[in-house]
């Protein structure tokens, strides 16, 4: 993927389409997030992310769907209030970083996913399947 010019806009939505945006590479780092609040939040057996620094981030919420839920003390998480999809992550814990659910970006980005976080959370019903290395 890193043959991607790094001028290029990752563009992305919610479910129902209200809820758009765009990143501009070079994003951040690409990682899969095994923590309980992502499973739960995104209903999901682990969630990836895509970091991308704030000023490259922008959002397309013409009709103000976009909902923040305050998931920890210094962390919130956004979404869609008419579809629910679950799209991006804030925290104190990473000043001046959006993150960004792959799922909800279209195509293809500049980077794959690099690591396995939080695998000290990871659902015993999923099994990792590929050789990325693991990270607290
Ligand atoms: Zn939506
Ligand atoms: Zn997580």
């Amino acid at each position: 993927m890193s043959a991607m010019s790094a001028a290029h806009t990752f563009k992305g939505q919610c479910l129902c389409g209200a809820v758009k945006f765009s990143i501009t590479a070079p994003t951040l780092w690409c990682a899969h997030c095994h923590c309980s609040l992502c499973r739960r939040a995104h209903g999901a057996g682990f969630v990836t992310w895509v970091g991308s620094a704030e000023e490259r981030f922008a959002l397309d919420d013409p009709e103000g769907q976009l909902c923040w839920y305050g998931s920890s003390e210094d962390s919130r998480r956004g979404f869609c209030s008419r579809c629910g999809s679950t799209l991006f992550f804030q925290s104190e814990r990473w000043p001046g970083e959006m993150h960004v659910a792959r799922s909800n970006i279209q195509g293809e980005i500049d980077r794959d996913p690099q690591a396995h976080v939080y695998c000290q959370s990871q659902a015993e019903w999923i099994t990792i399947g590929d050789e990325l290395p693991h990270k607290q």
